[in-house]
C-alpha cells in the first residue's frame, strides 16, 4: 500500500518509508491510497472471531501488502496481550474498555503496534533510530512502553515539569532502558514545539535518523480501528444487531478518524458522536463550518485538551472536504468540567459504573442523543485510577482502587533529564548523544 499527503504534494510512500518519516515533507499527514472493504459476510459471523482475530484481519486490509500474513499476524498478537471487553451500563448503553492494556489508557493499541512496526523495519539496520514524543501524559506512557528494549531505538520523552499527575509521570520515568525522560521547564505547548522544531532541523537531521510517535504517526493512528470492529462484534456476541451509535471522546481525532476508516471498511456503525470537552474547536466546525483553532485550555479531561486537532486534517481529506458530508457521519457534543463531575457522579451512583473524566463526555452524549432502535457505545478510554484525585473527589468515596499495574509503576524510581524550554539546550543535548 502507498500512502499520500493530506497537502497533496507528497504521494507514493511507502509504509515503511511513512511510518519512519512520521509527516510528510509537505507537513501533511500520511493517508493510504486506499480503504479495502470487507464483504457484508464478514460481519455476519464476526462475533465468532476474538478480539486478536479480528485485528489481525483488520491488519490485513491495512498492512497485509507489505508485510507477509505470518510476520503481521505476530506483531497483532504481541501488540494486543490484553483484551477490549464490553460492559452493560444500562438500557442501551455500553462501555467499550479501551483500557486494559499495560499503561490503562486506549493509546496502548497504537503505542505498542508502532513499537513492533519500526523494530520489525530496522531489522539488521546499524543506524539508531530516534523516537521523540511529547506529551501531557497518557501518550508518553504508552509510547514508553511500547518502545521499552525494543532494539535499535531511543525514545526521547519530553513532558511538562510540575503538570502532569504523579501516576502519569511514573509511567515513562522509572523505564530506563532505551527510554530517556526528559523535564522540560515549561507547557506542553513548548515541548511540541522543541519536538516539531527539530524535525525541522536541518542539522539534526542530518546526524540523527528522528521520528515521531504521536498520533499522526500511521502505524499509532490506523491500528485504533481495531476497536470499532471489536465493539460490533461484542453487541454481535449479545444478540445486539439494532442500529450501531458509536460516542468517542476526543482531543486530536486519531481515535475518531480510525473508526471513521472501519465505516469505510463496511462496518455497520449508523453514525459517531464526537465528545469534546470546553476545547469545542470540531464542536463548533460541525455547528458552522468554519474550523477555527484557537489555544487549549485546561480542563479534567486533559487528554482531549487541544487547540488545534492534528487529525482533523484526515477527516477533511477522507470527505473530501465537504461540511455536508462530515455531518452526515457524526455529531458533536460539548461539555464544561462541572457537567463531566456530574455525568461521573450520577453514572456511578445511579448505575454503579465508574467512567473516567474523558469517557463520561461520550457517555453524556450517548444519553442526550439515542433514538429507539438504536445501541450506543462509548469508549471509555482510560481506567479512571488513572484520574484518582479527580474521580474520588468528584464520588465522594474514598480511594480508588490503584490496579496492579498501576501500583507496579508507583514503586520505581523517577529519573529525568532536566532541561530548560530554549531549543539550542535541547538539540545540543540530542547532538551529544548521537
Ligand atoms: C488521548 C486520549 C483521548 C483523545 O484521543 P484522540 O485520539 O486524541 O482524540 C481521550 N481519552 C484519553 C484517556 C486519552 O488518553
Amino acid at each position: 500500500m502507498k500512502y499520500y499527503s493530506t497537502n497533496k504534494t507528497v504521494s507514493g510512500i511507502s509504509l515503511k518509508e511513512a511510518v519512519t518519516k512520521g509527516l510528510a515533507d509537505d507537513k501533511g499527514l500520511f493517508m493510504p491510497e486506499r480503504i479495502e472493504a470487507f464483504p457484508p459476510s464478514f460481519f455476519e459471523t464476526i462475533h465468532q472471531l476474538s478480539f486478536q482475530e479480528i485485528a489481525f484481519e483488520v491488519a490485513k486490509k491495512f498492512f497485509g501488502e507489505d508485510i507477509p500474513n505470518d510476520d503481521l499476524k505476530t506483531l497483532v498478537d504481541d501488540t494486543l496481550n490484553f483484551d477490549c471487553p464490553i460492559a452493560h451500563v444500562n438500557d442501551n448503553i455500553f462501555a467499550l474498555e479501551l483500557w486494559h492494556g499495560p499503561t490503562l489508557a486506549f493509546k496502548d493499541v497504537g503505542g505498542r503496534f508502532m513499537a513492533r512496526l519500526l523494530g520489525y523495519f530496522l531489522q539488521g539496520n546499524e543506524e539508531q533510530v530516534n523516537v521523540l514524543v511529547a506529551t501531557s501524559g497518557d501518550t508518553g506512557s504508552a509510547v514508553a512502553n511500547g518502545f521499552l528494549g525494543v532494539p535499535g531505538i531511543h525514545v526521547y520523552v519530553l513532558y511538562p515539569k510540575g503538570l502532569v499527575s504523579e501516576i502519569q509521570e511514573k509511567q515513562f520515568t522509572t523505564l530506563g532502558q532505551n527510554i530517556t525522560a526528559i523535564e522540560v521547564d515549561g507547557t506542553f505547548d513548548d515541548c511540541q514545539r522543541l519536538v516539531k522544531t527539530a524535525f525541522l532541523d536541518e542539522e539534526l537531521k542530518s546526524q540523527l535518523t528522528l521520528t515521531s510517535a504521536n498520533s499522526i504517526n500511521v502505524a499509532r493512528f490506523l491500528p485504533q480501528a481495531f476497536y470499532y470492529f471489536n465493539a460490533y462484534a461484542r453487541l454481535r456476541e449479545r444478540g445486539l444487531t439494532e442500529d450501531l451509535v458509536v460516542a468517542v471522546p476526543s482531543g486530536n481525532f486519531g481515535n475518531l478518524t480510525a473508526g471513521l476508516f472501519g465505516k469505510k471498511m463496511g462496518l455497520p456503525i449508523k453514525r459517531f458522536i464526537a465528545a469534546n470537552n470546553e476545547n469545542d474547536i470540531v464542536y463548533n466546525y460541525l455547528k458552522t463550518g468554519q474550523y477555527e483553532p484557537r489555544p487549549s485550555v485546561a480542563t479534567i479531561a486533559n487528554a482531549m485538551d487541544v487547540g488545534d486537532p492534528s487529525n482533523f486534517a484526515r477527516i477533511l481529506d477522507l470527505y473530501d472536504h465537504s461540511h455536508e458530508a462530515i455531518k452526515a457521519e457524526m455529531t458533536g457534543y460539548r461539555y464544561s468540567d462541572a457537567e463531566i463531575r456530574e455525568v461521573v457522579k450520577d453514572v456511578y451512583h445511579k448505575y454503579g459504573y465508574l467512567t473516567d473524566p474523558h469517557g463520561a463526555t461520550a457517555y453524556k452524549a450517548l444519553e442526550e442523543s439515542l433514538q429507539d432502535g438504536e445501541v450506543g457505545v462509548f469508549l471509555e478510554t482510560a481506567h479512571p485510577a488513572k484520574f484518582t484525585e479527580t474521580v474520588e473527589k468528584i464520588i465522594g468515596l474514598g480511594k480508588v482502587n490503584l490496579p496492579e499495574k498501576l501500583a507496579a509503576f508507583m514503586k520505581g524510581e523517577k529519573q529525568t533529564v532536566p532541561l530548560s524550554k530554549d531549543f539550542e539546550a535541547f538539540k545540543k543535548y540530542l547532538l551529544a548523544r548521537s
